[in-house]
C-alpha cells in the first residue's frame, strides 16, 4: 500500500506551524482513539497513520528531511519495493502511548490495561555504514558485525538464578501497574502507571541470576545483515525493528538505526539522482572533434566529441546516474566540458599557432560571440 503524505494524513497544509500540526494531531488522535472505537481495525490503523505523522512533522530534523526527501528520508520507505520491506515505518500502540503520552496526560484506564503490562522495550542500536557510489548504484547487501544486548541463556532473560527465586510484587500484585488520576487532554481521569516496586514487570527477584547480575541480559557479538537499497543518500537513515537490544528481564527488543555514509568518488560527483563528470579537452580536439574516454559508475565508455565544441558546453549521458530510491527510472550522467588552454609551449608550437593567429576561422564573428554567451 502507497504511504499517505503525513501533511494530507493531519489535514494540515505544507507550512503549518508547530502549533497547528500538534492541533490537527489531537484532533485525530481523539476521533480515532481505540477507546472510542473499540475493535475498529480501520479505526487504528488511522491512529497509528496520525501518530507516524505526528512523529515525524513534530520534529523540526524529520520533518525537514521529509520535506527533502519523503518518506524514504525518514526511514518509513513504503514497503515491498526492492527488499525495503523490513525497514522503517510503523507504530505499535505501545510506541504511541509510550512517545507522545504527554499528549493524552499518560496512559488511559481501560485501553488495553487489563490484558497488558507495560512493554519494557530495549535501547536502539545506532551504527554508520560507508557506502561507495557504485554500491549505492546497485544497492548492496552488508553484514554489520554489531554488539548487542540478548537474552541471557542461564536465566532465559528473566534475572532470577531460578524459577524459585521469582516471586509476584507485592505492591502490585503482578499486575505491574499502579492507578493514579491525573487532568489530561481529556479531563480528570484515571490512568494507570508502571508499579514503582518492581518497575513494571510484576514480579520480584529474590537471588540475582549468577550470570547477568540479574540483568537477563548480556553482550553478544553478532552479524546482521542489512539489505540497502539502490539510490540511498547521505545522512539518511534505514531501521530494522526489533533488531537493537533486547529488554532488561524480556520485553521487546529496540531497533537498529543504519545511518548511511557516501564515500567520494574518485572522479564522479553525485547531485541527487544526477552524477558529473568534469571533463577538459585538449585544445585541438575541442577544435578538430574526437572520441574521448569517460568514466561512468559501470566503466569507462567512449563519447564523441563534436568539432568546434566550446567550453562550458554540458554533454548529458541519459540513464548513467543513479537509480531513484523506490521510484521507477535513472538519472542522467552530465559531462561538464572544459577547454584545456596551453600557457607554456615550444617554440614550434608557439609557430604553429602563430600561423592561425590570423587566420579567419580562428576570429569569432558577432554572432559567434552571441551564441557562445547565451
Ligand atoms: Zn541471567
Ligand atoms: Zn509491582
Amino acid at each position: 500500500m502507497e504511504k499517505r503524505d503525513y501533511y494530507e494524513v493531519l489535514g494540515v497544509a505544507k507550512n503549518a506551524t508547530d502549533d497547528e500540526i500538534k492541533k490537527a494531531y489531537r484532533k485525530k488522535a481523539i476521533q480515532y482513539h481505540p477507546d472510542k472505537n473499540p475493535g475498529d481495525k480501520e479505526a487504528e490503523e488511522k491512529f497509528k497513520e496520525a501518530a507516524e505523522a505526528y512523529d515525524v512533522l513534530s520534529d523540526p530534523q524529520k520533518r525537514q528531511r521529509y520535506d527533502q526527501f519523503g518518506h524514504a528520508g525518514v526511514g518509513g520507505a513504503a514497503g515491498g519495493a526492492g527488499g525495503f520491506g523490513g525497514f522503517g515505518g510503523g507504530f505499535s500502540m505501545e510506541d504511541i502511548f509510550e512517545q507522545f503520552g504527554d499528549v493524552f496526560g499518560g496512559h488511559f484506564g481501560g485501553f488495553g490495561s487489563s490484558s497488558r503490562r507495560s512493554v519494557n522495550k530495549g535501547t536502539n542500536l545506532r551504527v554508520k555504514v560507508r557506502l561507495t557510489l557504485e554500491e549505492i548504484s546497485t544497492g548492496v547487501e552488508k553484514k554489520l558485525k554489531l554488539k548487542r544486548q540478548v537474552p541471557c541463556s542461564h536465566c532465559n532473560g528473566t534475572g532470577a538464578e531460578s524459577s524459585s527465586d521469582m516471586q509476584t510484587c507485592s505492591t502490585c500484585h503482578g499486575t505491574g501497574r499502579v492507578v493514579r488520576t491525573v487532568s489530561s487532554l481529556f479531563g480528570q481521569m484515571q490512568t494507570q502507571t508502571t508499579c514503582p516496586a518492581c518497575g513494571g514487570e510484576g514480579k520480584t527477584i529474590t537471588k540475582k541470576c549468577s550470570q547477568c547480575n540479574g540483568e537477563g541480559t548480556v553482550t553478544a557479538e553478532e552479524v546482521v545483515t542489512v539489505k540497502i537499497p539502490a539510490g540511498v543518500q547521505q545522512g539518511m537513515q534505514l531501521s530494522m525493528s526489533g533488531k537493537g537490544n533486547a529488554a532488561r528481564r524480556g520485553g521487546v527488543n529496540g531497533d537498529l538505526y543504519i545511518l548511511i555514509e557516501e564515500e567520494k568518488h574518485p572522479e564522479l560527483i553525485r547531485d541527487e539522482d544526477d552524477l558529473i563528470y568534469k571533463l577538459l579537452l585538449p585544445m585541438p580536439t575541442a577544435v578538430l572533434g574526437g572520441s574521448v574516454e569517460i568514466p561512468t559508475i559501470n566503466g569507462k565508455v567512449k563519447i564523441n566529441i563534436e568539432a568546434g565544441t566550446q567550453p562550458g558546453k554540458v554533454l548529458r549521458l541519459r540513464g548513467k546516474g543513479l537509480p531513484r530510491l523506490n521510484a521507477y527510472g535513472t538519472g542522467d550522467l552530465l559531462v561538464y566540458v572544459g577547454v584545456f588552454m596551453p600557457s607554456k609551449l615550444t617554440k614550434d608550437e608557439k609557430a604553429v599557432i602563430e600561423k592561425l593567429k590570423d587566420s579567419g576561422s580562428f576570429n569569432p564573428t558577432q554572432s559567434d560571440k552571441e551564441a557562445y554567451f547565451r
